[in-house]
């Protein structure tokens, strides 16, 4: 393990100035918080924040970023707190160790590569600082560098995760050196046959061609020389991994593929890379196509460089990169050269990115006014328009700036949103309004039964959201109309003495051109359709009996167009009830109803009796029956009784009283009822009324037939 005055030296190389108490008090503090606990190598834990330290280093990074490398495991991984790294290192530090807390949480939790985007959005949107970005990079380096005492399907997770997430991650940081490094650590455990077989053909074309970087390299400085630029010339064969890529792309065989050696000229001026790209294009001849000035038109991420392939002597194509000093440190350590120092002070290197300039670059999308609040805070606001969102088990949603608890919800199911009673935000309860902010950890509380409000509609934000309660809100409804309908079917089809059977519903559907009985139902309860066009599609010969109400001459069926008829005045029988009718000379035909006792006298003269039945359709409410009623007698109650029969829609033709005492009346209502359905709806309504002591047809048998 590097001892602590190593690392001091380390630092004190590239910064004289640095606080070298406070970087012994991190290692002190670091050591001690990791004290018994090992890695899987077995080594004490605090090597490997070190590690990460003197990585960081090697970019020249401040102070705060070394002691962040040296904490940067504590929070996560020990009983150290926020609380106590702010008291101890300040604010800042524990700003940046919390910041690589977050992102190793985020790590641990998800391994879905179809996520991988997001992540690496997530990663830079959720570092308030590029530093932490710098750290993390840093620990998955020394982890992928230390990976072989991992189990092996642990290795595989990581290497994914490093292809998926870090390796394009430093790349984008501007960090090449980072990356091919990642990569190539990635590659050697996910591929290692493919990777050990383009190192044995590199060892195999330099015995046959022997050391051809070296020869190049020596070439260019020739002829560097003898024009009297100064420069270094540094060769390299490609890295396997990208030798390996360019064979899957290309689909080509490793001895076909050209430029696999890279060359690079560094040197002192910008006036000098162009002289130098004269003397390479004199001498070799260049591939046409594969000049790039990124000199004169630098890419977003302050990369510059001349690049050029030419043909070296036999024919085998080499790309050769032009660069002064700073631009290659540019180059190399990307947006960490924003950070680095060099004699004690921050590099005032003109080609460093400004990280808010860097980050601009790769959105390209701020405008001008943004720009300087950027520059000011370094801080990576980068996707403005969206926030990130972790679930329980650490996945992520992505979801418009403005979003909602109810969005996410919506976000991870329908049923979720639908069901959706609360909402916590890391661990505290909120209303369902909140706004989200990046990195919050969001949970949904659901409850059985819970449906969609109205009021929902303006809190989310998502279309996805919005419609999804709009939907439930129109089941909701149909759920009621539905209901209503069933009720209506019921009465319409009792009516004419049939029954509201899923069947004639289904049917009746059909004929109407629904799509099932559901949908009629809603229609009818939605007073879309009427129950007599039901009524009226399946049973047309129904229908047109009940269109008009009965005709109030002729109420029955059995009985000649001119012969007269009459009810009896005994038994008064109404429509519903059976009926029997008895001749009478002279006086045409009398409906009893057939249980009345003045049919007793008939019983021997079967010819005088005549078969008939009620007409099935509606009857008018004419057919006067006489009810026996004993009231209270109180003020208003003969009153009310009249309201209550009105209000059944039936009328009193005449009232007489039996009897009259003190406490009650008693009396005799004629009322002009359609049917017996009718009357005891009219005797329901009596019977429930206080002031009525009893109700009873009234049959009087001493009455004339
Ligand atoms: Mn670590």
């Amino acid at each position: 393990m590097i001892d602590v005055e190593d690392l001091i030296a380390l630092v004190r190389n590239y910064n004289p100035r640095t606080n070298d108490a406070l970087i012994r008090r991190a290692y002190a503090y670091g050591r001690q918080m990791h004290e018994g606990q090992f890695r899987h190598s077995g080594e004490p834990y605090f090597t490997h924040p070190v590690a990460v330290a003197a990585i960081l280093t090697e970019q020249r990074l401040d102070d705060a970023t070394i002691v962040t490398a040296l904490l940067h495991d504590t929070i996560e991984d020990t009983k150290s707190t926020y609380t106590e790294v702010a008291r101890l290192f300040g604010e800042e530090i524990a700003e940046l160790v919390d910041g690589v807390t977050k992102l190793t949480n985020l790590e641990l939790t998800s391994t879905q590569s179809k996520q991988a985007e997001n992540f690496r959005k997530l990663f830079m949107a959720m570092s308030k600082d590029l530093r932490v970005i710098l750290v993390k990079l840093a620990d998955r380096l020394h982890n992928m560098r230390t990976i072989k005492s991992m189990k092996p399907e642990k290795q595989a997770q990581k290497a994914r995760e490093t292809m998926d997430i870090f390796a394009p991650l430093a790349g984008r940081m501007g960090m090449q050196w980072m990356r091919e490094e990642l990569e190539d650590l990635g590659f050697r455990v996910l591929n290692p046959e493919a990777r050990n077989s383009i190192i044995r053909r590199f060892i195999t074309l330099q015995r046959e061609t022997g050391d051809v970087v070296h020869k190049i390299s020596a070439d260019i400085l020739l002829e560097t020389e003898r024009a009297g630029i100064e420069a270094d010339v540094y060769g390299r064969a490609k890295k396997p991994y990208s030798v390996w890529r360019k064979m899957q792309e290309k689909d080509l065989a490793f001895s076909r593929l050209s430029d696999i050696y890279g060359f690079r000229v560094i040197c002192g001026s910008e006036a000098d890379c162009y002289r130098i790209l004269g003397v390479i294009h004199q001498r070799w001849r260049a591939v046409p196509g594969r000049f790039k000035d990124y000199i004169s038109q630098p890419k977003s991420n302050g990369y510059r460089s001349i690049h050029t392939t030419v043909s070296g002597r036999d024919g085998k194509r080499v790309e050769v990169q032009i660069r002064t000093r700073q631009m290659h440190e540019v180059a190399e350590a990307g947006v960490a050269a924003h950070w680095s120092y060099r004699e004690g002070v921050r590099v005032q290197n003109p080609f460093a990115v400004d990280p808010a300039k860097w980050i601009s670059g790769l959105t390209e999308r701020l405008d001008e006014d943004d720009h300087d609040e950027f520059m000011e805070n370094v801080k990576l606001e980068m996707y403005t328009d969206q926030v990130f969102c972790f679930t329980p088990k650490g996945d992520v949603i992505q979801l418009p700036r403005g979003a909602t608890p109810l969005d996410y919800a919506y976000a991870i199911h329908t049923r979720i949103g639908n069901s959706c009673v609360s909402a916590k935000i890391d661990g505290i309860r909120v209303p369902l309004w909140t706004r989200l902010k990046n990195g919050q950890s969001v949970e949904i509380i659901t409850a059985e039964g819970q449906r969609p409000q109205a009021s929902w509609i303006d809190i989310v934000t998502t279309g996805r959201a919005k419609a999804a309660i709009r939907r439930s809100l129109r089941e909701e409804d149909r759920g009621r109309f539905v209901k209503l309908g069933q009720e209506l079917a019921r009465a319409a089809f009792d009516h004419v003495g049939r029954k509201a059977t899923d069947k004639a519903l289904r049917t009746a559907a059909k004929m109407l051109g629904l799509s099932d009985e559901t949908e009629l139902l809603a229609q009818l309860g939605s007073a879309e359709l009427t129950a007599r066009r039901v009524v009226e599609t399946l049973y047309p010969e129904l229908a047109r009996s009940t269109a008009p109400e009965v005709d109030a001459q002729r109420p029955v069926v059995g009985l000649p167009a001119d012969q007269s008829f009459r009810r009896a005045q005994c038994c008064q029988p109404v429509p519903g009830e059976r009926i029997v009718g008895i001749t009478y000379r002279g006086q045409g035909v009398v409906i009893h109803a057939i249980d009345c006792r003045a049919l007793e006298e008939f019983e021997e003269q079967p010819a005088r009796w005549v078969d008939l039945h009620w007409h099935a359709g509606r009857h008018a409410a004419k057919h006067t029956i006489t009810l026996d009623l004993t009231i209270s007698n109180d003020a208003g109650v003969l009153g009310r009784i009249c309201t209550l029969i009105g209000e059944q829609k039936a009328n009193i033709s005449d009232l007489r009283f039996t009897d009259r005492k003190p406490d009650y009346y008693r009396l005799l209502a004629d009322v002009d009822l359609r049917d017996v359905e009718h009357l005891h709806m009219v005797m329901t309504a009596l019977e429930a009324e206080t002031d009525v002591a009893q109700i009873a047809r009234h049959r009087d048998m001493t009455r004339k037939p």
